[in-house]
């Protein structure tokens, strides 16, 4: 029997992918920022159902993120941000000068506690930075009254959501300023890359001018295939913008989202919730897949047995991750241990399942059936261990 491996995630490409890449190169040779590009963005634009001109592309999520609050913050203006998050997050804000003020999660999807957040707001709070972690937009239409209450900008951290809905309108085609990621494991890849999605003008001519070191109007020029040579520049840029040979690959994938990519994350992660709901070693995060194209798939492990179990199914070929290590443990942002008790607590149960277009039922059943088999094993033994029923193992499966 050939040796069992199942990836926590994957990009899943191929023939399509290749050819789109080949065309580009065959074409023209251009392959810096061009047509594919500008076709890139507005197709984003039609699936989002918003114009073309909303949607800067760059060369990654973090970049999205960092131009969004680059445009909307001074060096020292403080950022609300949940510090269970990809360290993504805290960096594209540090790097910024602003200063990202870690907050609390709800514990039952673990998305930004707004009561925490409001708590944590001072004079020089600008904006509120939700992540959509693990697809779910939380409650947003609260962090929207929040912030127009206090008058705060709000950047979307979408990139776990590209794809999900929320009342049933679009992630990124409501709301203020919203970040995507295109990176190889997400709902969508580009290879790597993102996009930023806003309404507002000044943000939007803010970021595409600054993913080309600040040009002024350099991304006309660059989707005619022509260059700035006569050019002013009022602020600091980057060299952020996305390829014609990456945005080559994001048309395709986009084009598979509705048809495999998104059902099939839905299907999957739907097996995995009515297979665990009753494990009780387990608690399920909250956020039915349907609205929610889950880009993850973590879960809460009960009883202090999140590592044994993850070490149990490694052993057995399953990789297992952990979504995230709280960024406000982390010296370059003060390493405030005991700061944020839920976030600390949720750190030490968390285990993310493999999850990904490219994994078979059958691989998922594997999964699961490790999983029950831990803990049947896991309350026999300690049944032993002790002679008498214990207070924290799990009870068997229920039906
Ligand atoms: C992936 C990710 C990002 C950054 O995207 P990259 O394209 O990898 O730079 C930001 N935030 C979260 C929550 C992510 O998962």
């Amino acid at each position: 029997m050939s040796k069992t491996f199942i990836r926590l995630s994957k990009s899943i490409v191929g023939a399509t992918e290749a050819e789109a890449v080949g065309r580009v190169l065959m074409e023209d040779g251009y392959l810096g920022m061009g047509k594919e590009t500008q076709i890139f963005e507005r197709e984003i634009g039609d699936f989002l159902g918003v114009p073309g001109e909303a949607v800067t592309s760059v060369n990654s999520g973090t970049a999205a993120l960092h131009l969004a609050v680059q445009a909307v913050v001074e060096p020292g203006d403080e950022v609300l941000v949940q510090s269970l998050t990809f360290l993504s997050s805290f960096q594209s804000i540090s790097a910024t000068g602003a200063v990202p003020v870690p907050c609390e999660i709800n514990l039952n999807n673990l998305t930004i506690d707004i009561e925490d957040a409001r708590r944590r707001m001072t004079a020089k709070t600008r904006v509120i930075m939700p992540v959509h972690y693990a697809s779910n937009p939380g409650d947003l239409d609260k962090i929207y009254d929040f912030a127009g209450s206090h008058r705060l900008r709000v950047i979307e951290d979408a990139a776990h959501a590209f794809g999900c809905t929320y009342r049933k309108k679009m992630v990124g085609s409501f709301g203020d300023i919203v970040c995507f990621s295109f990176d190889g494991i997400k709902n969508i890849t580009s290879g790597e890359g993102g996009a930023i999605i806003t309404g507002d003008e000044k943000v939007k001519n803010f970021v595409r001018d600054a993913r080309l070191l600040g040009v002024q109007k350099d991304t006309e020029k660059r989707y005619q295939g022509e260059r700035s040579w006569e050019f002013d520049v009022s602020h600091q840029g980057y060299r952020y913008h996305l390829s014609n040979v990456l945005a080559a690959i994001g048309r395709v994938q986009l084009k598979r989202f509705a048809t495999e990519f998104k059902p099939r994350r839905i299907e999957l992660s739907r097996r995995y919730r009515s297979a665990l709901r009753n494990v009780s070693g387990i608690k399920l995060i909250e956020g039915e897949p349907g609205e929610i194209v889950p880009h993850i798939f973590p879960v809460r492990v009960l009883n202090g047995r999140r590592d044994l179990l993850r070490e149990f199914l490694i052993n057995k070929g399953i990789e297992c991750g952990i979504h995230y290590k709280p960024n406000h443990l982390l010296s370059f942002y003060g390493a405030k241990k005991g700061m944020l008790p839920i976030t600390e607590k949720l750190y030490d149960e968390l285990m993310t399942l493999p999850l990904h277009p490219g994994l078979s039922d059958v691989e998922v059943d594997y999964v699961i059936e490790n999983i029950n088999e831990f803990f049947h094993k896991d309350s026999e033994q300690v049944v032993h261990s002790t002679g008498k029923s214990n207070t924290f193992a799990s009870k068997p499966n229920e039906p």
